[in-house]
């Protein structure tokens, strides 16, 4: 999924980070729970049952902490691919969300619904069209389209970082002097993109501004020491710079860390 990793460069980092040389680098499919007092929202909801019975872990994540899907009273999406959006659905294809209201991105419901963009896109694509526009389906009537910066509780709001798809966007949390940005896909593999940022996806809707998306956003989280999470990170981390690429600080909850790449 990764073309820049088909080289000596990226065999190398595999081997390093005691992978087969050819990969796979396997990495998690993380969804957010975000509570205030009693008030329970969601960022993004996994894969549900789209890429087999190893994901959709999401209702079974929220019994552990005592929430139940009515509770909900948002979910965020970070965009609209199926492994973050495919958990809105039940295996019958319902809201699993009943009580929730949608929020995303303008730019990221209007390319999902339009099917000029499906008609130019490859065949692969075709799973993502199909679970984006089932789930605008099963939330009709409470999907709210919002642009930019938004506000989506106190202290959180939207930080669009387009290019994996035309509304990707991530979010960031500030209280008090603690900040924490959940970023959605800017990294995919923290092993390869880390220390090579121009290394894309092959589901990147516009490889050159996810490339420079990647490098406004690590150079801002370096610069101002933000805590980052992300969907497909293992842990929470800082970012330093290194190069021409950027090194992990891992995070963990009582604050020690280590550099690596
Ligand atoms: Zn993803």
């Amino acid at each position: 999924m990764i073309p820049g990793a088909d080289s000596e460069a990226g065999r190398a980092l595999l081997t390093g980070a005691g992978l087969p040389p050819g990969g796979p680098s396997p990495e998690p499919v993380n969804a957010f729970l975000i509570r205030r007092g009693a008030r329970n929202w969601l960022l993004d909801a996994g894969c549900g049952t789209v890429f087999g019975p190893d994901f959709g872990q999401i209702s079974a994540a929220l019994a552990a902490e005592r929430v139940t899907p009515d509770q909900i009273e948002t979910v965020w999406l970070t965009h609209l691919h199926a492994d973050h959006a495919g958990g809105l659905l039940t295996a019958e294809g319902r809201a699993r969300f009943t009580g929730a209201e949608l929020l995303v991105q303008e730019r990221e419901a209007a390319f999902w619904s339009d099917e000029g963009a499906r008609s130019r896109a490859p065949a692969a694509m075709a799973v993502f069209f199909d679970t984006a526009q089932a789930v605008l389906a099963a939330y009709a009537g409470r999907v709210r389209r919002v642009s930019g910066g938004a506000e989506l509780a106190p202290g959180v709001s939207f930080l669009p970082l387009p290019g994996h798809t035309p509304g990707h966007a991530g979010v960031l949390i500030e209280d008090g002097p603690e900040r924490l940005l959940i970023w959605g896909d800017i990294l995919h593999s923290r092993v390869l993109q880390m220390p090579h940022p121009d290394w894309t996806v092959i589901w990147d809707a516009d490889p050159a501004e996810a490339i420079a998306t990647r490098r406004r956003i690590l150079d801002r989280a370096a610069a101002e020491g933000l805590d980052v999470a992300g969907m497909h990170l293992a842990t929470r981390g800082r970012i330093t710079r290194d190069g021409s690429g950027y090194l992990w600080d891992v995070r963990d909850p009582t604050g020690s860390g280590g550099a690596s790449r």
